[in-house]
């Protein structure tokens, strides 16, 4: 028996331009990640298994002589268990594309260090190569990140690799704005689930939120998505909370409604990841309590809710100390007139990556 992680053993994240184990690296978090790194520089080459494994073995050896990777401190993936030597990939994440038609407010992808871009190298190569080879375990799970996965150029390809024959089950984020029918496929006959931010239930703080007027569209895409009972049960529609957006009840129970006529049944309620991390994880109780509250209220209507943010999965913060009603009504106002730190936060975001030359063009 001895610490290790399942991913850190069997999992392959492509960056765009690294190869990394995993994305969920707790360390150095504010502006980027800082995962266990196999391949720096890398774009999608052609690499043998064997240098694969020993790359691997590298970080997995630390873990076997007693050690932790400085990547892995204190992330909750460790655990301890009888670990075997099998070879083989069973976790991959694709996240080294970021272009999308959607603009969020809260987007990791839209601020100055980073581009939304679709000009990366091909994916397909590699993953065909290592499923030909066997390195890719039947039943793998492969989740996408990145930007919006409908425009990505080799979407459906990748959908026809490894979701619509049902070789992997395939996690899917999707704003909704383009519907693809390939993916429709995936979620109706294999197990293929995607998860659509919606954050809340009407166009106007649609709108707000996501920068595009695009609310009727994806409202149309989500019923075609929800068509049969196996799709709807694939759909996970989620509330990430934003401070000062649509941190209220009134809206979260316009986004039940839409939930709720769309015959959707599971919910993800999650508060902003910017945001937790700029506060380092010291996260107000008001955001906890209404996190808390907005699960109490979808489970009496009957939902199935799951907490997403690594805040609720890695500590034991069931104990926040409840605020009064008093107490709620001064911080909401605090929160969202006189709070320059969460302001900022999202000023911050608000020329996107045109940031830059917003402001040379403001200097001319
Ligand atoms: S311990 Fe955490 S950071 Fe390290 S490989 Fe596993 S999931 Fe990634
Ligand atoms: S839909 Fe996703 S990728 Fe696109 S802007 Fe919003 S958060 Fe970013």
């Amino acid at each position: 028996m001895y610490k290790n992680c399942k991913i850190l053993q069997h999992g392959l994240c492509f960056f765009d331009n690294k190869l990394a184990s995993c994305c969920y690296s707790p360390v150095d978090q504010v502006d980027g990640q800082c995962p266990p790194v196999l391949y720096d520089n890398y774009k999608g080459e052609i690499i043998p298994p064997d240098e694969l494994f020993k790359k691997i073995e590298e970080y997995s050896g630390i873990f076997k002589k007693g050690g932790c990777p400085r990547e892995c401190k204190d992330c909750y993936h460790i655990k301890e268990a009888d670990w075997s030597d099998e070879k083989y990939i069973d976790y991959i994440t694709i996240t080294h594309f970021s272009a999308c038609n959607a603009d969020c407010i809260y987007c990791t992808s839209n601020n100055e260090v980073f581009e939304k871009t679709n000009k990366v190298y091909p994916i397909l190569p590699i993953l065909k190569y290592f499923k030909e080879q066997g390195v890719i375990k039947q039943g793998c799970e492969l989740h996408i990140g990145g930007g919006e996965f409908t425009i990505y150029k080799e979407c459906d390809e990748l959908l026809e690799l490894f979701a619509v024959n049902n070789y992997a089950r395939v996690f899917v984020p999707t704003n909704a704005v383009k519907y693809s029918d390939t993916l429709f496929r995936a979620m109706d006959e294999a197990s293929t689930y995607i998860i659509v931010s919606l954050d809340c239930g009407c166009r106007k703080t649609f709108k707000t939120i996501k920068r595009v007027d695009a609310f009727d569209k994806v409202m149309d895409s989500l019923a075609k998505y929800a068509k049969t009972e196996k799709s709807k049960e694939a759909i996970r529609l989620k509330y990430i909370i934003i401070p000062t957006y649509n941190d209220n009840i009134g809206e979260f129970k316009k986004f039940l409604k839409i939930a709720k006529k769309l015959g959707i049944k599971n919910l993800i309620i999650d508060i902003d990841a910017r945001y937790c991390r700029e506060t380092k994880w010291q996260i107000d109780s008001y955001y906890i309590n209404l996190a808390q509250k907005m699960d109490e209220i979808a489970k009496k209507q009957g939902f199935i809710t799951e907490f997403y943010s690594f805040y609720f999965q890695s500590t034991n913060n069931k104990d926040t100390k409840k605020d009064n009603i008093f107490n709620q009504i001064y911080k909401y106002i605090k929160f969202k007139y006189f709070n320059n730190k969460i302001k900022e936060l999202y000023r911050h975001h608000l020329y996107g990556a045109k940031k830059e030359q917003f402001v040379k063009k403001k200097k001319l």
